[in-house]
């Protein structure tokens, strides 16, 4: 595939990080699983505005031995400045204290032995000097979904951990097994994302979630998610969110302009199993598999730096004061032919019910048929242009009506009509194959929808 050289390229662009303040500690960090080979050094230094150190007692073990072993790295003047201005303590984490105002590079591994390789997860922690709340992203749940990975980094190094309040943990990669694939799935074909919170004895993703729930999700006040939508689709930038939880609505409110979708998700997913958890969380959707978009990226680093004002972690107030649409109900529209589609509406764009969303052509007969739009709303998701089978659902419709006339529809229609409730549970998830190893327990039943591809 053509996108498997750039892959690689970022992973390299991954590893080889360049940003002043982190680049020392990434090296470090990274081997620190086995016994550390090169010297660990400099861990505060390179975070330039003087790492303030707390006059903690319980001095974080890291620091000594970087010192230890500083060699040729410049040294930090740690000791002296203890006094200095910090409520904060250190941020354990990871086996590791991050000391206040400085920025690091962990590593998580799901499993000391997992498949017999050890695969280190980069994890970046920016620990502020004034308390707050510890906000979480992660991304790339879904190995093929990139944009979310390039959030994560500019999020992350945008940020100046000496005025922060608060930690930012930022996991740019949860699956990295599918990523180095560009699968969607892990080696045995599941879906990490219906596996949360994961259980200690279970499959092998089950196993894997657990790992992840317990040694990063816990330590999480709030998690964004970042996802893309699946299998040649694409979404306008937009939150995933369980209105009916207070804090979640509020961390909503937080994104600025971007649109927000009521739903619950499928069982399972990162961020049903947060909530669950009492860690109020959101998935943000963004673009499309497979491919880097600068648009959509920037759209979604927008909007959590304003989430991270809005949780009042920076001092620099840049709100994205637009309205924020909110639907409490969404519909897909689908191909009622099969043929080539190609769409004449865009991704945001306002449409009416009977409008005309797009046409399927058959190559061989040159019947040509109108993809007619169902309701009114605004297009939240869409297939790109590709040939479709009868019934592919093609384009996601958010509905505007407000949520006292979805309850009240809710409360009179006696049930949703199983199209509503699970539209798409063919095309959209179900293709994932069998596992190919081990299926004991069997294989998890696939999910009955997935245009919400949380
Ligand atoms: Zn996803």
């Amino acid at each position: 595939m053509k996108a498997r050289p750039w892959l690689r390229g970022l992973a390299c662009s991954l590893i080889m990080l360049t940003v002043p303040g982190w680049a020392n500690e990434i090296e470090d960090d990274l081997i620190i699983t086995p016994p550390p080979a090169a010297a660990p050094a400099a861990d505060e230094t390179s975070d330039s505005a003087a790492p303030p150190e707390t006059a903690d007692p319980a001095a974080p073990p890291v620091a000594a031995e970087a010192d230890a072993e500083a060699g040729p790295a410049a040294s930090p003047p740690v000791e002296q400045e203890t006094a200095s201005v910090n409520e904060m303590g250190p941020f354990r984490f990871l086996d590791t204290d991050v000391m206040p105002g400085t920025t690091r590079r962990l590593s998580w591994v799901a499993s000391e032995s997992f498949l017999g390789i050890s695969v280190p997860t980069p994890v970046l922690v920016a620990h502020g000097t004034r308390p707050g709340p510890v906000l979480c992203l992660t991304a790339a749940v879904h190995g093929d979904e990139l944009n979310g990975i390039e959030m994560v980094r500019r999020v992350l190094y945008g940020l100046e951990a000496d005025e922060l309040a608060g930690t930012v943990v930022g996991v740019p990669i949860v699956n990295l097994f599918g990523f180095r694939r560009s699968s969607r799935y892990l080696p045995d074909r599941r879906d990490l994302n219906r596996y949360f919170p994961g259980n200690a004895h279970g499959s092998s993703a089950s196993r894997i979630a657990h790992a992840f729930f317990e040694g990063i999700i816990r330590h999480c006040d709030a998690l964004v998610d970042v996802h893309t939508g699946s299998f040649h689709r694409t979404n306008l930038p937009q939150l995933r969110a369980d209105l009916d939880h207070p804090a979640v609505l509020d961390l909503t409110q937080g994104f600025g302009a971007i649109a927000v979708l009521q739903s619950e998700g499928p069982p399972g997913t990162l961020r049903g199993a947060a909530t669950q958890a009492g860690i109020p969380a959101v998935t943000l959707e963004a673009g499309e598999p497979m491919r880097f978009q600068p648009e959509e990226v920037a759209q979604g680093v927008k909007g959590i730096r304003s989430l991270l004002n809005h949780m009042k972690m920076l001092s620099r107030i840049s709100l994205w004061g637009e309205p924020q649409p909110v639907y409490y109900e969404s519909d897909w529209v689908r191909a009622d032919s099969g043929g080539i589609l190609f769409s004449r509406v865009g991704l945001g764009d306002r449409v009416k019910k009977g409008d005309v969303l797009g046409t399927v052509t058959d190559p061989i007969t040159n019947t040509r048929i109108e993809v007619i739009s169902t309701v009114r709303g605004q297009v939240l998701g869409m297939a790109l242009n590709q040939v479709v089978i009868p019934g592919f659902a093609a384009y996601h419709i958010g509905i505007e009506k407000s949520r006292d006339e979805v309850a009240e529809e809710a409360a009179t229609a006696d049930e949703l009509t199983p199209e509503n409730e699970a539209p798409d549970a063919d095309v959209e998830e179900a293709p994932s194959p069998p596992p190919v190893e081990a299926p004991e327990p069997p294989p998890e039943p696939l999910p009955e929808t997935d245009e919400r591809p949380d």
